[in-house]
């Protein structure tokens, strides 16, 4: 049920296998399971339970139980956000573990992982923590006969499903509202990417949370994922992943009418304006596109540039591209780029590349593999110019290390442009007419914009998108209504 692993940076840590159901690892009911792949060396880490069905039901009853059990119900929001903080706390301890973990599963930066993941999952446990006891309903004042107030209530038994992009922060942008609220929860882990979670569940048993509230599953999305949509006792989805998936799970939730929540795909804009800082919107743009090797939902991957700017922004662009965007060993200090987290997603890129050469984009760098000692998902970062918004690589989500680079004459065609997608998650400009952004800002279709840098989110700042890019929010306090019900209490003074 668990295996003994050393990373390259020599840090040994004991791996769960199993599914942590009740606050135990069981294994899957028909032993099966799949392996997680090391991106860099494209050998198997090691393999671990894949839930069926079956499985999926074991832990919805466990959590349907814990829901009901004043073990859980009867904490006070005090006591809930005190095993909150006492688990950020034991992260933190954790943090270069973890950290170890995401960098071997995921192939990104270990600096990163350590630097801005890891502390990520603190902040957002601490910070839903300090709500559980500070949000509460309202008195209504409707005349002296009558007495009305709200309660807000837990929504019951949460089915969350992640994405590999970011193993432990989508977890924890999900698990922190949905436990200061009181629910309960089974999280479905992504297939490709499930041992940072799996080791961050022995943290929830040592932190003292009753068995049954949190239960973190590994398994495939059409049979773990579907199963837990489809439930009858699951009373609510929140999903992030890609935006076909979304649109399955709006489908299939639509049986049992769950409250439903999605972070879904994106193909942000960003604007550089002619009267922009070009050193600053060169560095912002640079990180908005290839920080976590492009896969980033709200990753900036279309950048619209003014004609009059345009040449001498591109290479200054191109030259950062150049001095940051250093591949390796995502364990080394100097690597700011590792691999694609898989196989199918390095080919996936290498296919948009494809397309973008043969539609006629001009590739001014990249457009290759660029393996390490001859193995690993490594793609050179690859900029094209002068993209046609009827282009594939314009229109489409690549979720690689790859930009498209589009020049503008007016503010208008750049509005225009920005909103040329079925997408709407986020959006950056630069300017420094602070009449123009702000108009500008306001234009976007999107759920977030940032002005003068991109990318920039913060746990206290509502994360999400419009159109076909989700439907809620995330973070910040907005984060929490997507987790409680408000009940209505009329009463009548006069009996
Ligand atoms: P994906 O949709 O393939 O998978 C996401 C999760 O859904 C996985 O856990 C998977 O097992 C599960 N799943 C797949 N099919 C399912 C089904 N039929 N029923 C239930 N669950 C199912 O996405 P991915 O390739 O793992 O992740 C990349 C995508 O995630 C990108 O499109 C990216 O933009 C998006 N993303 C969005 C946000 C956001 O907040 N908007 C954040 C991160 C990633």
């Amino acid at each position: 049920m668990e295996v003994e692993l050393t990373a390259p940076n020599g840090k040994k840590w004991t791996q769960p296998l199993g599914l942590f159901i009740n606050n135990e690892f069981v294994k899957s009911n028909n032993d099966s399971k799949i392996v997680s792949i090391n991106p860099v060396t494209e050998e198997e880490i090691c393999s671990v339970f894949a839930a069926t069905p079956d499985d999926v039901d074991l832990a919805v009853n466990a959590a349907r139980n814990a829901f009901k059990d004043p073990s859980w119900k009867s904490l006070s929001g005090t006591e809930r956000g005190a095993l909150m903080s006492k688990l950020a706390d034991l992260v933190a301890e954790n943090a270069e573990t973890l950290a170890t973990i995401e960098c071997l599963d995921n192939g990104k930066p270990y600096a990163t992982a350590l630097s801005e993941n890891v502390p990520e999952v603190v902040n957002v446990l601490r910070y839903y923590a300090g709500y559980a006891d500070k949000n509460f309903g309202q008195v209504i004042d409707v005349g002296p006969a009558k007495f009305a107030y709200t309660v807000k209530e837990p929504l019951g038994v949460c089915g969350q499903i992640i994405p590999w992009n970011y193993p432990l922060d989508m977890a924890a942008w999900k698990l922190g509202p949905a436990l200061c609220c009181g629910n309960t929860v089974v999280l479905k882990l992504a297939e490709q990417t499930p041992l940072s979670m799996l080791y961050l569940a022995k943290l929830i048993k040592e932190a003292g949370f009753p068995p049954g509230v949190v239960n973190v599953i590994n398994g495939y999305g059409r049979e773990a994922g579907a199963a837990l949509v489809q439930h009858p006792k699951v009373d609510k989805i929140a999903f992030t992943g890609s935006t076909t998936t979304g649109k399955e799970i709006m489908k299939m939730a639509a049986g049992t009418m769950k409250n439903i929540t999605l972070e879904t795909g994106g193909k942000s804009p960003l604007i550089v304006f002619e009267d922009a800082d070009m050193e600053l919107a060169a560095t912002w743009s640079h990180g908005g596109i290839m920080s976590n090797q492009g896969q980033i939902c709200t990753a900036t991957s279309r950048i619209l540039i003014h004609e009059a700017i345009y040449d001498s922004f591109v290479e200054r662009f191109k030259a950062k591209v150049q001095e940051i965007s250093v591949i390796g060993d995502p364990f080394e200090k100097s690597t700011f780029q590792g691999p694609q987290v898989t196989k199918a997603q390095y080919e996936r890129v290498l296919g948009f590349i494809k397309a973008g050469k043969e539609e006629g984009a001009t590739l001014m760098l990249g457009g290759e593999p660029a393996p390490q000692q001859g193995k690993g998902f490594f793609i050179a970062p690859t900029v094209f110019a002068n993209v046609k918004p009827t282009m594939k690589i314009f229109q489409e989500e690549i979720f690689g290390p790859c930009v498209a680079l589009v020049s503008f004459k007016t503010e208008e065609e750049a509005v225009e442009l920005a909103n040329d997608s079925a997408y709407g998650l986020g959006a950056a400009l630069f300017t420094k007419d602070l009449v123009r952004a702000h108009r500008v800002a306001r234009e976007i279709e999107a759920g977030m914009v940032w002005i003068n840098s991109s990318n920039d989110s913060d746990f206290r700042i509502p994360f999400g998108g419009v159109k076909q890019s989700g439907i809620g929010r995330e973070l910040g306090e907005a984060g929490l209504s997507a987790y409680y019900n408000i009940k209505s209490i009329h009463v009548n003074m006069a009996a």
